[in-house]
Protein backbone atom coordinates (compact mmCIF):
# COMPACT_ATOMS: atom_id res chain seq x y z
CA UNK A 1 0.00 0.00 0.00
CA UNK A 2 1.17 4.06 -0.74
CA UNK A 3 2.54 4.86 2.57
CA UNK A 4 1.27 8.59 3.63
CA UNK A 5 3.99 10.91 2.30
CA UNK A 6 5.15 12.83 5.06
CA UNK A 7 7.85 15.41 3.56
CA UNK A 8 6.10 19.16 4.17
CA UNK A 9 5.88 21.17 0.48
CA UNK A 10 7.16 24.78 0.35
CA UNK A 11 5.20 27.77 0.23
CA UNK A 12 5.47 29.26 -3.27
CA UNK A 13 4.63 31.87 -4.73
CA UNK A 14 2.33 30.06 -6.93
CA UNK A 15 0.33 29.00 -3.88
CA UNK A 16 -0.38 32.23 -2.48
CA UNK A 17 -3.38 33.43 -4.18
CA UNK A 18 -5.30 30.30 -3.08
CA UNK A 19 -3.82 30.73 0.61
CA UNK A 20 -5.39 34.35 0.41
CA UNK A 21 -8.17 33.75 -1.05
CA UNK A 22 -8.66 30.86 1.71
CA UNK A 23 -8.34 34.39 4.25
CA UNK A 24 -10.73 36.52 2.35
CA UNK A 25 -13.23 33.97 2.20
CA UNK A 26 -13.33 33.45 6.18
CA UNK A 27 -13.18 37.17 6.96
CA UNK A 28 -16.25 37.52 4.20
CA UNK A 29 -18.11 34.65 5.88
CA UNK A 30 -18.73 34.99 9.48
CA UNK A 31 -21.89 32.56 9.44
CA UNK A 32 -23.38 29.56 7.39
CA UNK A 33 -25.24 32.43 5.83
CA UNK A 34 -22.93 34.14 4.96
CA UNK A 35 -20.80 31.29 3.41
CA UNK A 36 -23.79 29.98 1.37
CA UNK A 37 -24.09 33.94 -0.09
CA UNK A 38 -20.34 33.94 -0.79
CA UNK A 39 -20.42 30.48 -2.50
CA UNK A 40 -23.39 31.55 -4.58
CA UNK A 41 -21.77 34.73 -5.74
CA UNK A 42 -18.36 32.68 -7.02
CA UNK A 43 -20.48 30.40 -8.76
CA UNK A 44 -22.97 33.22 -10.90
CA UNK A 45 -20.11 35.16 -11.40
CA UNK A 46 -19.30 31.82 -13.56
CA UNK A 47 -22.48 31.58 -15.00
CA UNK A 48 -24.60 29.55 -12.38
CA UNK A 49 -28.33 29.65 -12.02
CA UNK A 50 -29.86 29.32 -8.80
CA UNK A 51 -32.83 27.20 -9.54
CA UNK A 52 -36.00 27.30 -6.31
CA UNK A 53 -36.81 23.71 -4.87
CA UNK A 54 -40.60 25.20 -5.62
CA UNK A 55 -40.52 25.79 -8.99
CA UNK A 56 -40.24 23.24 -11.99
CA UNK A 57 -36.40 23.11 -12.89
CA UNK A 58 -35.18 23.42 -16.48
CA UNK A 59 -34.46 20.53 -18.96
CA UNK A 60 -31.33 22.34 -20.36
CA UNK A 61 -28.00 21.24 -19.55
CA UNK A 62 -26.26 24.01 -17.67
CA UNK A 63 -24.76 24.99 -14.15
CA UNK A 64 -27.05 25.13 -10.87
CA UNK A 65 -27.17 25.71 -7.75
CA UNK A 66 -30.15 25.26 -4.70
CA UNK A 67 -30.01 26.99 -1.46
CA UNK A 68 -31.61 25.99 1.80
CA UNK A 69 -30.98 28.01 4.16
CA UNK A 70 -27.10 27.37 5.63
CA UNK A 71 -27.09 24.84 2.91
CA UNK A 72 -26.23 24.55 -0.89
CA UNK A 73 -26.27 22.07 -3.52
CA UNK A 74 -24.36 23.32 -6.89
CA UNK A 75 -23.88 20.94 -9.88
CA UNK A 76 -23.37 21.38 -13.55
CA UNK A 77 -24.69 19.16 -16.24
CA UNK A 78 -22.85 20.40 -18.66
CA UNK A 79 -20.54 17.06 -19.21
CA UNK A 80 -23.62 14.42 -18.95
CA UNK A 81 -24.17 12.14 -21.96
CA UNK A 82 -27.59 11.49 -20.25
CA UNK A 83 -29.69 10.59 -17.03
CA UNK A 84 -27.62 7.84 -16.13
CA UNK A 85 -24.51 9.77 -15.95
CA UNK A 86 -22.86 9.32 -12.77
CA UNK A 87 -22.09 11.83 -9.86
CA UNK A 88 -19.18 12.94 -8.43
CA UNK A 89 -19.85 14.83 -5.25
CA UNK A 90 -17.80 17.09 -2.80
CA UNK A 91 -19.12 17.52 0.38
CA UNK A 92 -18.57 19.61 3.24
CA UNK A 93 -20.15 21.73 6.02
CA UNK A 94 -21.38 25.70 6.24
CA UNK A 95 -21.48 25.59 10.31
CA UNK A 96 -18.31 25.94 13.13
CA UNK A 97 -18.72 25.97 16.81
CA UNK A 98 -19.38 29.31 18.15
CA UNK A 99 -21.15 31.31 20.67
CA UNK A 100 -24.82 32.17 19.46
CA UNK A 101 -27.07 34.92 21.15
CA UNK A 102 -29.88 33.88 23.59
CA UNK A 103 -33.46 34.59 22.49
CA UNK A 104 -34.15 37.13 25.48
CA UNK A 105 -30.36 38.32 25.65
CA UNK A 106 -30.48 41.56 27.56
CA UNK A 107 -28.95 41.94 31.23
CA UNK A 108 -27.38 44.62 33.81
CA UNK A 109 -25.26 43.06 35.89
CA UNK A 110 -22.90 44.72 38.26
CA UNK A 111 -22.73 48.30 36.24
CA UNK A 112 -21.83 46.10 33.15
CA UNK A 113 -24.39 45.88 30.02
CA UNK A 114 -24.61 42.37 29.04
CA UNK A 115 -25.70 40.00 26.00
CA UNK A 116 -26.41 36.48 26.84
CA UNK A 117 -24.75 33.58 24.72
CA UNK A 118 -24.38 30.10 24.84
CA UNK A 119 -22.36 27.82 22.72
CA UNK A 120 -23.05 26.04 19.23
CA UNK A 121 -21.61 22.55 19.02
CA UNK A 122 -18.62 21.60 20.66
CA UNK A 123 -16.13 24.67 20.50
CA UNK A 124 -12.95 25.27 22.89
CA UNK A 125 -14.87 27.71 25.05
CA UNK A 126 -11.36 28.89 26.71
CA UNK A 127 -10.71 30.26 23.09
CA UNK A 128 -13.64 32.77 23.01
CA UNK A 129 -12.47 34.69 26.28
CA UNK A 130 -10.89 38.60 25.84
CA UNK A 131 -11.58 38.00 22.18
CA UNK A 132 -12.61 40.86 19.79
CA UNK A 133 -15.66 39.91 19.16
CA UNK A 134 -18.56 41.06 16.14
CA UNK A 135 -22.00 39.52 15.51
CA UNK A 136 -23.66 37.82 12.19
CA UNK A 137 -25.70 35.88 11.18
CA UNK A 138 -29.85 36.08 9.44
CA UNK A 139 -32.92 37.71 10.80
CA UNK A 140 -36.26 37.22 9.45
CA UNK A 141 -38.26 40.33 9.58
CA UNK A 142 -41.49 42.22 8.53
CA UNK A 143 -40.73 44.27 5.73
CA UNK A 144 -43.27 44.97 2.53
CA UNK A 145 -45.99 43.50 3.60
CA UNK A 146 -44.50 40.63 3.70
CA UNK A 147 -41.12 38.52 5.75
CA UNK A 148 -38.32 39.17 4.43
CA UNK A 149 -35.00 37.44 5.32
CA UNK A 150 -31.70 39.76 6.07
CA UNK A 151 -27.74 38.86 6.15
CA UNK A 152 -26.64 40.85 9.45
CA UNK A 153 -22.52 41.32 9.44
CA UNK A 154 -21.20 43.78 11.99
CA UNK A 155 -17.48 42.95 12.20
CA UNK A 156 -16.72 45.79 14.60
CA UNK A 157 -16.11 44.30 17.75
CA UNK A 158 -18.92 44.94 19.99
CA UNK A 159 -19.01 42.21 21.69
CA UNK A 160 -16.30 40.91 24.83
CA UNK A 161 -15.90 37.81 27.17
CA UNK A 162 -14.01 38.76 29.69
CA UNK A 163 -11.90 36.20 31.81
CA UNK A 164 -12.15 36.05 35.38
CA UNK A 165 -8.55 37.50 36.81
CA UNK A 166 -6.26 35.25 38.01
CA UNK A 167 -6.33 36.47 41.44
CA UNK A 168 -9.78 36.16 42.06
CA UNK A 169 -9.67 32.38 41.13
CA UNK A 170 -9.81 29.14 43.76
CA UNK A 171 -6.59 27.09 42.80
CA UNK A 172 -7.30 28.43 39.04
CA UNK A 173 -10.94 26.79 39.29
CA UNK A 174 -11.86 29.60 36.47
CA UNK A 175 -10.50 28.05 34.09
CA UNK A 176 -13.50 25.65 33.68
CA UNK A 177 -16.09 27.52 31.97
CA UNK A 178 -19.92 27.18 32.71
CA UNK A 179 -22.15 27.70 29.17
CA UNK A 180 -24.66 29.25 31.43
CA UNK A 181 -22.98 31.66 34.14
CA UNK A 182 -19.29 32.36 32.13
CA UNK A 183 -19.95 32.69 28.27
CA UNK A 184 -22.44 36.23 28.42
CA UNK A 185 -20.57 39.21 26.80
CA UNK A 186 -19.81 42.67 28.08
CA UNK A 187 -21.17 45.42 25.63
CA UNK A 188 -21.32 48.54 27.28
CA UNK A 189 -21.51 50.20 30.77
CA UNK A 190 -24.94 50.79 32.00
CA UNK A 191 -27.60 50.01 34.84
CA UNK A 192 -30.77 49.15 33.04
CA UNK A 193 -29.90 46.75 29.57
CA UNK A 194 -29.20 48.19 26.61
CA UNK A 195 -32.33 46.60 23.80
CA UNK A 196 -30.51 44.14 21.54
CA UNK A 197 -33.30 43.95 19.23
CA UNK A 198 -33.32 47.75 18.97
CA UNK A 199 -29.51 47.23 17.85
CA UNK A 200 -29.95 44.84 15.60
CA UNK A 201 -33.16 46.25 13.88
CA UNK A 202 -31.51 49.68 13.65
CA UNK A 203 -28.66 47.69 11.90
CA UNK A 204 -31.28 46.24 9.27
CA UNK A 205 -33.13 49.99 9.04
CA UNK A 206 -36.08 48.48 10.42
CA UNK A 207 -38.22 48.72 13.84
CA UNK A 208 -37.92 46.27 16.62
CA UNK A 209 -41.32 45.54 16.47
CA UNK A 210 -40.60 44.02 12.78
CA UNK A 211 -37.80 41.88 14.15
CA UNK A 212 -39.77 38.59 14.30
CA UNK A 213 -36.74 35.94 14.31
CA UNK A 214 -33.07 35.29 14.24
CA UNK A 215 -30.49 33.29 14.04
CA UNK A 216 -26.90 35.59 15.18
CA UNK A 217 -23.75 34.48 16.18
CA UNK A 218 -20.53 36.10 17.89
CA UNK A 219 -17.30 35.96 15.61
CA UNK A 220 -13.55 36.64 15.79
CA UNK A 221 -13.24 40.25 14.86
CA UNK A 222 -9.19 39.97 14.03
CA UNK A 223 -9.13 39.20 10.10
CA UNK A 224 -7.32 36.60 8.58
CA UNK A 225 -3.51 35.98 7.87
CA UNK A 226 -0.29 34.58 6.97
CA UNK A 227 2.44 34.39 10.16
CA UNK A 228 4.80 32.57 10.88
CA UNK A 229 8.46 33.35 9.73
CA UNK A 230 8.43 32.69 6.58
CA UNK A 231 4.15 33.59 6.47
CA UNK A 232 3.81 30.01 5.13
CA UNK A 233 1.16 29.09 8.36
CA UNK A 234 -2.87 30.54 7.89
CA UNK A 235 -3.96 31.79 11.31
CA UNK A 236 -8.13 32.13 10.51
CA UNK A 237 -11.05 31.45 12.06
CA UNK A 238 -13.62 28.83 10.35
CA UNK A 239 -11.32 26.87 9.19
CA UNK A 240 -13.01 23.70 10.16
CA UNK A 241 -15.12 23.85 7.75
CA UNK A 242 -14.40 26.28 5.57
CA UNK A 243 -11.47 25.51 4.54
CA UNK A 244 -13.61 23.03 2.65
CA UNK A 245 -16.18 25.28 1.36
CA UNK A 246 -13.64 27.82 -0.10
CA UNK A 247 -11.87 24.66 -1.59
CA UNK A 248 -14.47 22.50 -2.66
CA UNK A 249 -15.91 25.75 -4.51
CA UNK A 250 -12.35 26.35 -6.27
CA UNK A 251 -12.39 22.82 -7.19
CA UNK A 252 -16.10 22.82 -8.66
CA UNK A 253 -15.09 25.97 -11.10
CA UNK A 254 -11.84 24.39 -11.85
CA UNK A 255 -13.35 21.14 -12.79
CA UNK A 256 -16.09 22.58 -15.43
CA UNK A 257 -14.12 22.63 -18.19
CA UNK A 258 -12.29 19.33 -17.31
CA UNK A 259 -15.35 16.63 -16.14
CA UNK A 260 -16.41 14.68 -18.62
CA UNK A 261 -18.89 11.74 -18.73
CA UNK A 262 -20.09 12.67 -14.65
CA UNK A 263 -22.13 15.39 -12.76
CA UNK A 264 -19.76 16.90 -10.79
CA UNK A 265 -21.38 18.20 -7.31
CA UNK A 266 -20.78 20.68 -4.17
CA UNK A 267 -22.98 20.10 -1.26
CA UNK A 268 -22.56 22.25 1.98
CA UNK A 269 -24.25 21.12 4.64
CA UNK A 270 -25.27 23.45 7.63
CA UNK A 271 -26.32 21.93 11.29
CA UNK A 272 -23.17 19.61 10.73
CA UNK A 273 -21.77 20.39 14.24
CA UNK A 274 -25.05 19.87 16.23
CA UNK A 275 -26.04 16.61 14.93
CA UNK A 276 -27.28 17.66 10.90
CA UNK A 277 -30.88 16.54 12.47
CA UNK A 278 -32.64 19.83 10.47
CA UNK A 279 -34.87 20.37 7.33
CA UNK A 280 -31.15 21.50 6.02
CA UNK A 281 -28.86 19.01 7.74
CA UNK A 282 -26.80 16.23 6.50
CA UNK A 283 -29.98 13.52 7.74
CA UNK A 284 -32.28 15.72 5.23
CA UNK A 285 -33.37 14.52 1.61
CA UNK A 286 -31.76 17.92 0.64
CA UNK A 287 -29.24 16.23 -1.74
CA UNK A 288 -30.86 12.80 -2.15
CA UNK A 289 -34.09 14.69 -3.79
CA UNK A 290 -31.73 17.45 -5.27
CA UNK A 291 -30.00 15.01 -6.95
CA UNK A 292 -33.07 12.90 -8.01
CA UNK A 293 -34.36 16.30 -9.15
CA UNK A 294 -31.41 16.80 -11.36
CA UNK A 295 -32.11 13.41 -13.69
CA UNK A 296 -35.59 14.22 -13.59
CA UNK A 297 -35.38 17.66 -14.88
CA UNK A 298 -33.58 16.19 -17.58
CA UNK A 299 -36.54 13.60 -18.87
CA UNK A 300 -35.25 10.73 -16.65
CA UNK A 301 -37.18 8.16 -14.64
CA UNK A 302 -36.66 6.95 -11.24
CA UNK A 303 -34.73 4.01 -12.73
CA UNK A 304 -32.37 6.18 -14.35
CA UNK A 305 -31.93 7.77 -11.14
CA UNK A 306 -30.75 5.23 -9.19
CA UNK A 307 -28.70 3.63 -12.21
CA UNK A 308 -26.69 6.99 -12.08
CA UNK A 309 -26.43 6.73 -8.07
CA UNK A 310 -25.00 3.47 -8.22
CA UNK A 311 -21.88 4.66 -9.83
CA UNK A 312 -21.51 7.77 -8.08
CA UNK A 313 -18.42 8.82 -6.20
CA UNK A 314 -18.52 11.51 -2.78
CA UNK A 315 -15.44 12.87 -1.13
CA UNK A 316 -16.67 14.60 2.03
CA UNK A 317 -14.19 16.93 2.77
CA UNK A 318 -14.03 17.92 6.54
CA UNK A 319 -10.53 19.58 8.48
CA UNK A 320 -7.83 16.94 9.54
CA UNK A 321 -5.93 17.01 12.43
CA UNK A 322 -2.61 17.71 11.65
CA UNK A 323 -0.57 16.36 14.34
CA UNK A 324 0.43 18.49 17.24
CA UNK A 325 4.12 19.90 18.17
CA UNK A 326 3.06 20.02 21.83
CA UNK A 327 0.90 16.77 22.04
CA UNK A 328 1.99 14.41 19.47
CA UNK A 329 1.36 11.55 21.89
CA UNK A 330 -2.30 12.03 20.87
CA UNK A 331 -2.15 10.83 17.79
CA UNK A 332 -1.14 7.76 16.53
CA UNK A 333 2.40 6.78 16.31
CA UNK A 334 2.26 5.53 12.81
CA UNK A 335 -0.31 7.72 11.59
CA UNK A 336 1.26 11.25 11.99
CA UNK A 337 -0.11 14.20 9.70
CA UNK A 338 1.93 16.55 8.52
CA UNK A 339 1.15 20.12 7.98
CA UNK A 340 1.84 21.16 4.20
CA UNK A 341 1.84 17.29 3.54
CA UNK A 342 -1.27 17.83 1.32
CA UNK A 343 -5.26 16.36 1.79
CA UNK A 344 -5.35 13.43 4.37
CA UNK A 345 -8.03 10.66 3.64
CA UNK A 346 -9.70 9.32 7.06
CA UNK A 347 -10.00 5.94 7.66
CA UNK A 348 -12.02 4.44 11.13
CA UNK A 349 -13.41 0.83 11.51
CA UNK A 350 -16.21 1.98 13.64
CA UNK A 351 -17.82 4.33 10.82
CA UNK A 352 -16.58 7.44 12.68
CA UNK A 353 -15.24 8.10 9.13
CA UNK A 354 -16.81 6.17 5.50
CA UNK A 355 -13.97 5.41 3.63
CA UNK A 356 -13.96 2.24 2.27
CA UNK A 357 -11.00 0.72 -0.13
CA UNK A 358 -13.01 1.85 -3.01
CA UNK A 359 -13.38 5.55 -2.13
CA UNK A 360 -10.25 5.42 -0.78
CA UNK A 361 -8.60 4.54 -3.71
CA UNK A 362 -10.57 7.31 -5.59
CA UNK A 363 -9.39 9.80 -3.61
CA UNK A 364 -5.64 8.18 -4.24
CA UNK A 365 -6.13 8.47 -8.11
CA UNK A 366 -7.30 11.93 -7.69
CA UNK A 367 -3.97 12.59 -5.83
CA UNK A 368 -2.04 11.14 -8.38
CA UNK A 369 -3.64 12.94 -11.36
CA UNK A 370 -3.42 16.24 -9.51
CA UNK A 371 0.20 15.19 -8.32
CA UNK A 372 -0.59 16.70 -4.71
CA UNK A 373 1.19 14.19 -1.63
CA UNK A 374 -1.10 13.00 0.30
CA UNK A 375 -1.50 11.04 3.77
CA UNK A 376 -3.57 8.55 5.68
CA UNK A 377 -5.10 9.51 8.95
CA UNK A 378 -6.16 6.74 12.01
CA UNK A 379 -6.59 7.96 15.48
CA UNK A 380 -5.65 6.36 18.55
CA UNK A 381 -7.77 2.78 19.01
CA UNK A 382 -8.08 3.91 22.50
CA UNK A 383 -8.84 7.77 21.66
CA UNK A 384 -12.38 8.82 20.77
CA UNK A 385 -12.93 10.39 17.06
CA UNK A 386 -14.31 13.07 15.75
CA UNK A 387 -17.05 12.35 12.88
CA UNK A 388 -18.58 14.21 10.06
CA UNK A 389 -21.19 14.69 7.33
CA UNK A 390 -19.20 11.30 5.49
CA UNK A 391 -21.11 8.31 6.84
CA UNK A 392 -24.39 10.02 7.00
CA UNK A 393 -23.97 11.23 3.34
CA UNK A 394 -23.14 7.79 2.82
CA UNK A 395 -26.02 6.26 4.44
CA UNK A 396 -28.60 8.54 3.63
CA UNK A 397 -28.04 8.88 -0.11
CA UNK A 398 -26.14 5.20 -0.37
CA UNK A 399 -23.58 6.46 -2.22
CA UNK A 400 -19.63 5.45 -1.80
CA UNK A 401 -17.99 7.93 0.23
CA UNK A 402 -14.40 8.85 0.71
CA UNK A 403 -13.63 11.39 4.30
CA UNK A 404 -10.98 13.81 3.29
CA UNK A 405 -9.59 16.72 4.91
CA UNK A 406 -6.88 19.41 4.95
CA UNK A 407 -4.66 19.10 7.94
CA UNK A 408 -5.07 21.98 10.82
CA UNK A 409 -4.21 22.55 14.25
CA UNK A 410 -6.48 23.71 16.74
CA UNK A 411 -9.41 22.65 15.49
CA UNK A 412 -12.78 24.07 17.67
CA UNK A 413 -10.32 27.26 18.82
CA UNK A 414 -12.09 30.48 17.98
CA UNK A 415 -8.95 30.95 16.01
CA UNK A 416 -7.92 27.64 13.95
CA UNK A 417 -3.88 27.68 12.08
CA UNK A 418 -2.90 25.29 9.04
CA UNK A 419 0.02 25.42 6.66
CA UNK A 420 -0.92 28.49 3.78
CA UNK A 421 0.26 25.94 1.14
CA UNK A 422 -2.21 22.94 2.04
CA UNK A 423 -5.28 25.06 0.32
CA UNK A 424 -4.02 25.10 -3.01
CA UNK A 425 -3.16 20.93 -2.40
CA UNK A 426 -6.65 20.19 -1.32
CA UNK A 427 -7.75 22.06 -3.71
CA UNK A 428 -5.92 20.26 -6.75
CA UNK A 429 -7.04 16.80 -5.35
CA UNK A 430 -10.45 18.02 -4.58
CA UNK A 431 -10.56 19.51 -8.20
CA UNK A 432 -9.31 15.82 -9.78
CA UNK A 433 -12.05 13.87 -7.94
CA UNK A 434 -14.51 16.19 -9.65
CA UNK A 435 -12.83 15.51 -13.01
CA UNK A 436 -11.35 11.97 -13.00
CA UNK A 437 -9.32 10.72 -15.24
CA UNK A 438 -8.17 14.33 -16.95
CA UNK A 439 -4.56 15.37 -16.74
ZN1 LIG B 1 -15.96 19.93 10.79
Amino acid sequence: MIASSTAPVRFAEQHRTHAEGQCAFVDASPSPFHVVANVARALEAEGFRRLEETAAWPAAPGRYYVVRGGSLVAWSTEAATGPTTPFRLVGGHTDSPNLRVKQHPNRSRAGWEVVALEPYGGPLLNSWLDRDLGLSGRVSVRAGGGIEERLLRIDDPILRVPQLAIHLSEDRKSLELNPQKHLDAVWGIGTTPADFTEYVAGHLDVAARDVLGWELMAHDATPSRLVGRDGDLLSAPRLDNQGTCYAGTQALLGALDEASDVVPVLVLFDHEEVGSMSERGAFSDLLGSTLERIGLAAGGDRQDFLRALAGSLCASGDMAHATHPNYAERHEPDHQIQAAGGPVLKVHYQLRYATDATGAAAFAAACDQAEVPWQRFMSRADLPCGSTVGPITAGRVGITTVDVGAPQLAMHSARELMAAVDVALYIGALRAFLAPGVR
